[in-house]
């Protein structure tokens, strides 16, 4: 696997470390809080029914209870008679157990107490109350009815269990505060009584805002951290790469001249060669071009490097843009780009801007000579320009390969070249383009494409006047 795919699963694996351990900090945090959200309410439970019963000498259940047993002398003393068979005793304990779970919720004082209580002390006071009950018998002189054992009072009793009547579905957050047992003449009663915080979550998120909030932030820092070390990575080795691709390309463009030059010499060696005049006139002629191409890519070499350390010395000079561009390209086609047609469409009409012509002319021809280079039929340029607001703008299209998307935006980068395809078929060093961008700058203006590959492409360079 490439060294890229290696960085970047290395960093995809350690953000989900760090986020899977964040998330395991957060849940023990949160599970805290929790716990200690229950135990507060518990102790300020426990707190408020030991005032109650000192101060009001009640456990806040008094008029329930009263009512309870009411209705169950009530039902001991008359309904009772009433029951006929099996069936009917079975309904009626359903009946029973339901109307004395409705007589506690309704009637009980408790909830009360608790919210004033928990106010008091600066707490939530709003809450939803529970009541389980566990036990259920009613008594009378000679005869007692269970109603009701759930499975923990069965075993420790011998009677008949009864068919389990109305358990409210359990909350899952509800705190127990108390287990009541209460009897009277006619009922004995065990039940357990909750309060259940449906904002619980709420709160306890309130209370660890601030952790998370920052667990999150320095979960966000690595992720951006990461994403700009490698993004910076990766563009110093696409720039190394660049470099080196540089180096191969020159060292080709260097050994086709100096091998011509080698086979020359050799050649001249050769005794019948020397007796032919031709044939010396011929490859003297072959070594001077070469000579001559040798020196130009050697000039480009130090040309570049002066490029890199200096910056542009703009010779401006006030310059007829229409008259320019009709003298490069004319001087274009009567040299390398006689292979191909030229259309141009000027509307510069006496409009003059502050250019240094030299550079101006390197710009275009790098342009020019792109749009036959980069051809694979016929080269077809269009030439125009016209302005637009403050600027002259000009155009170059051809009818070339054409350039992917993806690789627009690196080719004004310095040596670059696109991948795509043997990059030796077509001779270049990846700097014409580049020149173009700096040139264009320079001016103040700016170089843009739009392309497709197979249609051609589009060169537009904009400077302000
Ligand atoms: P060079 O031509 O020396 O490779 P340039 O900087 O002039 O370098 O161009 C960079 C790359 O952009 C070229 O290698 C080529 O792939 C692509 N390119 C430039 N001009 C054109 C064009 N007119 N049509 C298609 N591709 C182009």
């Amino acid at each position: 696997m490439k060294q890229k795919n290696w960085i970047l699963l290395l960093g995809i694996g350690s953000i989900i470390i760090l986020i899977s351990v964040q998330v395991f900090i957060i849940r023990g945090v949160w599970k805290q809080k929790d716990e200690m959200f229950d135990l507060r309410y518990k102790t300020l439970s426990q707190e408020a029914l030991v005032q109650l019963d000192k101060l009001k000498n009640t456990n806040g259940l008094d008029t329930a209870l009263f009512i309870v047993n009411s209705y169950a002398d009530t039902v001991m003393n008359k309904d009772i008679y009433y029951i006929r068979n099996e069936k009917d005793l079975e309904n009626k304990k359903k009946e029973i157990f339901l109307d004395i779970y409705k007589i506690l919720v309704r009637e009980q004082d408790l909830s009360q107490y608790l919210s004033e209580y928990f106010q008091s002390q600066g707490f939530e006071k709003d809450f939803n109350i529970q009541i389980v009950i566990n036990y259920l018998q009613l008594i009378n002189f000679d005869t007692r009815l269970d109603i009701y054992q759930s499975p923990e009072y069965q075993k420790s009793k011998t009677t008949k269990s009864t068919q389990a009547i109305y358990i409210p579905p359990k909350l899952k957050s509800r705190i127990l505060v108390n287990r009541f047992f209460c009897e009277d003449n006619y009922y004995r009663l065990y039940f357990d009584y909750y309060i259940d915080f449906s904002n619980k979550n709420r709160i306890i998120l309130r209370d660890t805002a601030t952790s998370l909030v920052m667990s999150t932030l320095s979960i966000i820092v690595v992720v951006i951290i990461f994403l700009v070390t490698y993004r910076n990575l990766m563009e110093e080795k696409r720039l190394s790469n660049l470099n080196a691709d540089f180096i191969h390309n020159m060292t080709h463009e260097l050994k086709t001249p100096l091998s011509t030059i080698t086979v020359a010499g050799k050649t001249l060696e050769m005794e019948q060669i020397r007796a032919n005049d031709d044939k010396i006139l011929e490859t003297a002629k072959l070594i001077s071009k070469q000579s001559v191409h040798l020196n130009q890519l050697i000039n480009l070499i130090l040309e570049i490097s002066m490029w890199e350390r200096t910056q542009f010395q703009l010779d401006r000079k006030k310059v007829d843009i229409e008259d320019l561009l009709n003298d490069i390209v004319e001087s274009f086609r009567n040299g390398c780009g006689n292979s191909a047609r030229f259309i141009q469409n000027y509307k510069l009409k006496g409009i003059t801007a502050d250019i240094d012509m030299v550079y101006f002319t390197t710009m275009i021809n790098n342009l020019l000579a792109n749009a036959v280079k980069y051809s694979d039929k016929d080269p077809e340029v269009t030439v125009v320009g016209f302005k637009e607001k403050n600027n002259i703008v000009i155009k170059v299209a051809d009818n070339g390969i054409g350039i992917p998307r993806s690789e627009q935006k690196h080719i004004c980068d310095k040596f670059y070249r696109v991948t795509t395809g043997n990059i030796h078929k077509t001779k270049g060093l990846g700097l014409g383009l580049y020149y173009v961008k700096r040139i264009a700058e320079s001016h103040g203006g700016d170089v843009s494409v739009s392309s497709k590959p197979g249609k051609g492409s589009i060169f537009t360079i904009s400077i302000p006047y």
